[in-house]
């Protein structure tokens, strides 16, 4: 049998991106606002729908399936977010953000605007992966100040680790707009 070729399964896998209507989101759950789990300060999070990574002991498992959750217009998303006071930023967790990317840039572009919050996100998918990609995966990665990348994987877990949840992943502080690395922390 041949070696499986993870870049190629993964570059497949970003291709399928959560169909939905243009102008909405498909969520796995309500917003979130004081998180303080998911990144730097009080965050707001969106928790997406739809994973095609399949990470043996991720914990959302309810999150792959990628018609299930709730389809939400972006426009309540944003007037929700902007009735939550004192937030340093958004957080995008999953579920599998970069599947919805052109939404979630769409919702990453107005809080930055207008509420002048930072964005993060995390992601299964390397920044490799995803900058080869290109498309609206990595435009929506451009509008990051930071990823969290990589798939869960339970041989490297480690509950010490700030914000992630196993060793491989990498907390990327992002230069916005070029998507240019900064840092890896
Ligand atoms: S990428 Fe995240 S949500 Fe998806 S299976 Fe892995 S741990 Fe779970």
């Amino acid at each position: 049998m041949g070696k499986v070729d993870y870049h190629k399964l993964s570059l497949e896998k970003l291709a399928k991106q959560v169909e939905v209507p243009d102008g909405m989101v498909r969520l796995s759950g309500p917003l979130e606002h004081d998180n303080i789990v998911n990144g730097d300060g009080l965050r707001a999070v969106v928790w997406t729908q739809g994973c095609p990574n399949h990470c043996p002991g991720c914990q959302n498992p309810e999150t792959w399936e990628y018609c299930s959750g709730m389809v939400v217009p972006i426009d309540d998303i944003l007037g929700q977010l902007s009735k939550f006071k004192g937030q340093a930023g958004l957080t995008f967790c999953g579920g599998e953000p970069m599947v919805q990317a052109k939404a979630c840039k769409k919702i990453a572009d107005y809080v930055r605007k207008e509420l002048g919050w930072n964005v993060w996100s995390f992601s299964g998918f390397t920044y490799e992966v995803i900058k080869e990609y290109g498309g609206e995966p990595w435009e929506f990665l451009k509008s990051l100040d930071a990823l969290i990348d990589g798939p869960f994987i339970l041989k490297q877990r480690d509950l010490s680790l700030k914000y992630r949840g196993s060793r491989n992943q990498r907390l990327l502080r992002l230069k916005h707009g070029t998507g240019e690395i900064l840092a890896v922390e």
